[in-house]
């Protein structure tokens, strides 16, 4: 049978996936008219402009600046949090918190919500046969990972060798990193009586961590998934515990960032702060845009913030701090708040009369970022797509409701593998051959998702992708100022796609996911020829197109504030997250990673901002000055 997809409907097929726009949807959507005080009674959600300095100021709520201000504030400093956003309950109402609506965050059909996003429109290459892209990130308490995808995995035990030796410094690699992945999360065995027994992940009981995020698998498993199992047993792939244990090869349930016993998501948000014991002194700056950092020559002192509240009028007030600035605003903001303060390469900030404080050619430049491409067929079982009826969505939602089963606990990509390309579909160039050699042998080349795709596709059957994320990206971008000032947005240069290794990998991964669909152990829920890329997609040069017509980005910047060597001239930070040059800031977030490591970013994200602002508590011990100055508490 061949099924006839619409061709405006082609074209969206591939491009649909992680789009992360938010959208006015039929599905529930509550907005929480009022948050308690979460914080405890002496912290503030909205505290008045401040007339004394804090310890720490923390630029960005998301995911890395809530742990470096909840691990600051528990050690008894003064922490202020800036955040350009508002609290996502308030922002988004339960579409964050329940997994299954991830995927409304994640389709091409509405544009992107000023309220909840930073989104920048990337210009269309060659390599993106000419399609403007949208790349986004959250600008919520909670930051990205209010509306990003679950995963839950670790990088592998060479590429962290890798960092280490790239910094120079042992305390990178996997064992040494190990508590502090450990210490983020709390893993929760899977719930065998809500799970079908073919969906039964294998995982270590002595996996177990001792943090406050939630980590666990959700408590209903896709139709989808159970199949994936059977194809990639068919094409001998081994399985693997989880993707937790610093090696990556072979395939396995996907643990997810998901809170075990209400199954809503669980964040830095409600796991640091909001569930976690009061803090004596935590402040959240929210819808406050840190302009500026200050500095006093080269020690910076506090930040200029610009603070718009719903209703009231604009504000503007300088947070000191006395100990460090802490950047957390993620690969793209963190760099362009350095660059508007006066830190970047001389000849950009000459460019918009920025006065330097510090010449740094790094900030900005090194872009890492991962795409991802799918290969789509109609399937005769059933997927989010159902939920598009009204029906069976309000029945999905009272099962959530009342004992948190059904399709809603699941955000979707739910079974994966992670594997090297086949040797017969390896007929790479020599340099990619050699690009391919340099890495690490665990650095495993691509990673498979099962995704069963629902809203955005129409309400005429259900849909299943296969989503290819390429592990080796080569290709390196940066980020440009548009003006010298912070509200208005920097343009990203991501370059995906520029660097062959980078092309032949991907087609190669299309072809193989395409084997994928083939074998005989999915046959059986096929219920269309392949609808994206499409059958006409053939040769190597079709399949090069399709890609470069499909694909998009995973919005995972990194690296642009790339950590490194003292005598390395690119590298921006050191191996404790300082700015090299600067005294009183560093960086928390994964724009100070050296490289994106195989995996996702969020679990290294977590491991970062714990180790970086461990560095920066011992760093404060070692001068003395621990709690010296705080006689309120
Ligand atoms: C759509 C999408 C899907 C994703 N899916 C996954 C996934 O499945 N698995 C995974 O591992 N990773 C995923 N990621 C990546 C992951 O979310 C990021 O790696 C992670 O959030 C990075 O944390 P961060 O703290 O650097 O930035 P964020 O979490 O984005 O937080 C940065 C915060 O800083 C604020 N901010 C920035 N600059 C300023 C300023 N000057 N003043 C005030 N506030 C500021 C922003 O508003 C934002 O709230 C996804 C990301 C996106 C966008």
């Amino acid at each position: 049978m061949h099924f006839n997809m619409p061709s405006h409907l082609r074209s969206v097929a591939l491009v649909s996936l992680f789009l992360g726009s938010a959208v006015s949807s039929p599905f529930v959507y509550h907005r929480r008219p009022q948050l308690q005080q979460y914080l405890g009674p002496e912290a503030n959600q909205n505290p008045s402009e401040p007339t004394e300095p804090y310890d720490y100021v923390v630029v960005g709520g998301g995911v890395t600046g809530l742990i470096a201000a909840a691990r600051l504030a528990d050690a008894s400093y003064s922490v202020a949090v800036v955040e350009k956003g508002g609290y996502y309950e308030q922002m988004t109402g339960n579409l964050s918190e329940v997994p299954g609506y991830t995927e409304l965050f994640d389709n091409s059909k509405t544009p992107p919500r000023d309220e909840v996003e930073h989104w920048w429109e990337v210009a269309g290459t060659p390599e993106t046969n000419n399609r403007k892209l949208n790349f986004t990130g959250g600008k919520m308490i909670g930051g990205s990972h209010a509306f990003s995808y679950f995963g839950y995995l670790h990088p592998t035990v060479g590429a962290m060798q890798k960092w280490a030796d790239d910094v120079g410094d042992e305390s990178w690699t996997y064992p040494n990193t190990r508590k502090f992945f450990d210490q983020s999360m709390f893993f929760t065995p899977p719930n065998d009586t809500t799970r079908w027994a073919n969906a039964t992940p294998e995982y270590d009981p002595s996996y177990q961590g001792s943090g406050p995020l939630e980590i666990t698998y959700p408590r209903w498993a896709q139709p989808f998934s159970t199949w994936l199992v059977r194809a990639f047993d068919a094409l001998g792939v081994t399985h693997t515990l989880s993707y937790a244990t610093g090696e990556l090869f072979g395939s396995s349930w996907i643990l997810d960032t998901i809170n075990s016993t209400d199954g809503t998501r669980s964040t830095t948000w409600t796991a640091y702060v909001k569930n976690a014991p009061p803090k004596k002194k935590l402040d959240v700056y929210t819808f406050s845009l840190a302009d500026k950092i200050r500095f006093d020559g080269k020690t910076a002192t506090g930040v200029d913030v610009t603070r718009n509240l719903p209703d009231e009028p604009e504000e503007k007030f300088t947070i000191q701090a006395k100990n460090e600035v802490v950047l957390a605003g993620g690969g793209i903001l963190s760099p362009q708040l350095l660059l508007v303060s006066g830190v970047g390469p001389a000849a950009t900030l000459a460019e918009w009369d920025i006065p330097v404080v510090l010449d740094k050619p790094g900030v900005g430049q090194n872009m890492h970022d991962h795409i991802v491409f799918g290969v789509t067929y109609r399937v005769n079982i059933p997927t989010s797509s159902i939920l598009l009826d009204q029906d069976t969505r309000w029945q999905h939602e009272d099962l959530f409701k009342e004992n948190v089963t059904g399709m809603l606990v699941n955000p979707g990509p739910d079974y994966g593998a992670i594997v090297d390309i086949p040797s017969d579909l390896r007929n790479f160039s020599a340099e990619v051959k050699q690009d391919l050699a340099a890495l690490p042998k665990d650095w495993p080349e691509l990673i498979i998702v099962g995704f069963p795709l629902g809203h955005d596709w129409p309400n005429d059957g259900n849909y299943a992708t296969l989503m290819g994320i390429p592990m080796t990206a080569k290709s390196t971008g940066h980020i440009e100022l548009q003006s010298a000032d912070m509200a208005d947005k920097p343009k990203i240069v991501p370059k995906w796609l520029t660097s062959r290794t980078d092309l032949e990998v991907s087609v190669a991964s299309l072809k193989y996911m395409r084997r994928v669909f083939e074998n005989p152990a999915l046959s059986e829920i096929l219920a269309s020829d392949e609808i994206s890329p499409g059958t006409e997609a053939v040769t190597w040069d079709e399949l090069e197109d399709a890609l470069k017509s499909g694909y998009r980005s995973m919005h995972h910047p990194a690296a642009t504030l790339r950590m490194g060597r003292a005598d390395d001239p690119d590298a921006v930070t050191d191996s404790t997250g300082k700015i090299m040059g600067l005294d009183n800031v560093r960086v928390v977030d994964p724009s100070a990673f050296p490289f994106l490591p195989p995996g996702l970013p969020l679990a290294p994200a977590f491991m970062f901002a714990e180790k970086i602002t461990d560095n920066i508590i011992n760093d404060q011990k070692k001068k003395g000055r621990h709690g010296k100055h705080r006689t309120d508490l």
